[in-house]
Order: C-alpha cells, then structure tokens, then sequence
C-alpha cells in the first residue's frame, strides 16, 4: 500500500528494539527512514527499509539535511548511549517533529526524556517485565 502523507517515521537507531519497530511499520505499509552511524548495520537493513542512511543523529546539521523536520514522527532507538539520546531527542524537538518517541534504559533516563519534551517514552525491558508477570499470573485480560 501506498503510505499516506502522515505515515512517514524516522527511526533513529538500527539495534535490536529500532530495526524491530522499523520492521513492524514496514509491514504495516509506513514510509521508514532508518539513520544509523553504523555503517555495516545501515547497509544491512539497507534493502528492508523505504531509505537507510549512515548519519550521527546528535548532528543537527545532518539531521536537517536528511529532511527529518519533515517527518510526522521520529522514534529514537538509542539506549546505552544516554548523552547521544538525549542530544538526538533534543535536536528532533528544536527541528520540530511532532511526534517524537524515545527509548529509554532506566527510569531516570526516561525522565529526563520526558522533562526534554518528548512526547512518548518508552522503557522497553520495565514494560516488558511488567506484561510477562501479567502472562505469567494469567491475566491477559489486562491487556485487551
Ligand atoms: P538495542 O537494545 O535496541 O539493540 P541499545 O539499547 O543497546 O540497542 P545502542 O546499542 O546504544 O542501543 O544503540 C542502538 C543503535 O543506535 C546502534 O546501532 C548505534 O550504532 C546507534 N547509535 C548510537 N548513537 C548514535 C548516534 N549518535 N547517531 C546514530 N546512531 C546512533
């Protein structure tokens, strides 16, 4: 399917949980644009995604000319590096995408996040451990 003007992201972060959400937005037809300075793992998802492409996203520079500040919304993968997540969401808020998503490590990594402005924080593994203690107690019906 054609995507719609809105369904364009870009994902910033080509690791386990980035290249996994690009995935899933493929599938469900979005435009992806996936940035990563890792030039191996860029040109392994290279023929996956609609475009991937080798930046540093703490550029604010490379992210403009990449046309990020077009883009509705913006996820960003990063998590071990605290500093090059924080300086990402921070250029994607001052370049103006609406919707920015951001992973975060730890709780007061994602604070931070929030504080920032970023307007979703995720805490993939807090979030993970909380929904498998559900599966694990039966109670799946917390999750309808
Ligand atoms: P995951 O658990 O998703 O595998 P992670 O939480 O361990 O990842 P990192 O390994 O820190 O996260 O980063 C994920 C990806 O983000 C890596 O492929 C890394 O090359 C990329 N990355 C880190 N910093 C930057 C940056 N400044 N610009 C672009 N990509 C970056």
């Amino acid at each position: 399917p054609t995507p719609r003007g809105d369904q364009r992201v870009a994902v910033i972060g080509l690791g386990r949980f980035g290249t996994s959400l690009a995935a899933e937005l493929m599938r469900r037809g979005w435009d992806v644009l996936g940035i990563d300075e890792n030039a191996r793992l860029v040109q392994k998802y290279s023929d996956s995604l609609t475009h991937a492409v080798v930046a540093d996203g703490t550029d604010s520079e490379a992210l403009a000319q990449l046309g990020v500040d077009e883009f509705s919304s913006a996820v960003v993968a990063i998590g071990t590096d605290v500093e090059a997540s924080i300086l990402v969401t921070s250029n994607l808020l001052e370049a103006g995408v609406p919707n920015i998503w951001a992973k975060a490590i730890s709780r007061q990594h994602g604070r931070i996040l929030e504080r920032l402005g970023a307007h979703h924080v995720v805490l993939p593994e807090h979030e993970m451990g909380e929904r498998v203690a559900h599966l694990v107690t039966g109670r799946m019906l917390d999750f309808i």
